[in-house]
């Protein structure tokens, strides 16, 4: 006794996934739109993926970066640092902002030049520079505030 298997390949359409039936063996689109399609996302996929690699490349990591290259990059984290504290900061009061919008705007907590210590109530402040904030209870708001300028 024989056993006879019918293999059925279904061909779909590569851009669109509609079954193309019965036709020519070596058809893989629908149409010239489904083939300008599929071929013009394809090209746009491999461009973004090659400018995501030129971007790697143009980023080294840490470990690649040359001493001065290091220490000026961590030089130009704390100028953004302080400019975005310069920016929330209000002269006349102490200004309370969310920390997560200090963070939206780009502030690198990692990166600042003192953090005092705690004061008798808790506080502990950071400071970029002349610029500062500590956190305002657990509910995720900082005060900005400014101190006079100290080198010792
Ligand atoms: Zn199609």
């Amino acid at each position: 006794m024989e056993t006879e298997i019918l293999v059925v390949t279904e061909r779909t359409c590569k851009d669109c996934g509609t079954r193309l039936g019965a036709g020519r063996d070596d058809r893989l689109y629908c149409d010239e739109a489904c083939k300008t399609n599929f071929n013009n996302r394809r090209r746009r996929e491999n461009r973004k993926a090659a400018e995501t690699q030129k971007g790697r490349n143009l980023m080294p990591s840490p470990e690649q970066l040359s001493v001065p290259d290091y220490i000026n990059r961590i030089q130009e984290i704390l100028l953004n640092n302080r400019r975005i504290l310069e920016g929330l900061c209000n002269p006349d009061k102490p200004s309370r902002v969310r920390l997560r919008d200090l963070l939206g705007k780009g502030f690198n907590k990692k990166f600042l030049t003192s953090v005092a210590e705690p004061t008798t109530t808790g506080r502990v402040y950071h400071f970029c520079f002349e610029y500062g904030y500590f956190e305002d209870g657990d509910n995720g708001w900082v005060i900005v505030v400014f101190r006079e300028r100290e080198v010792n």
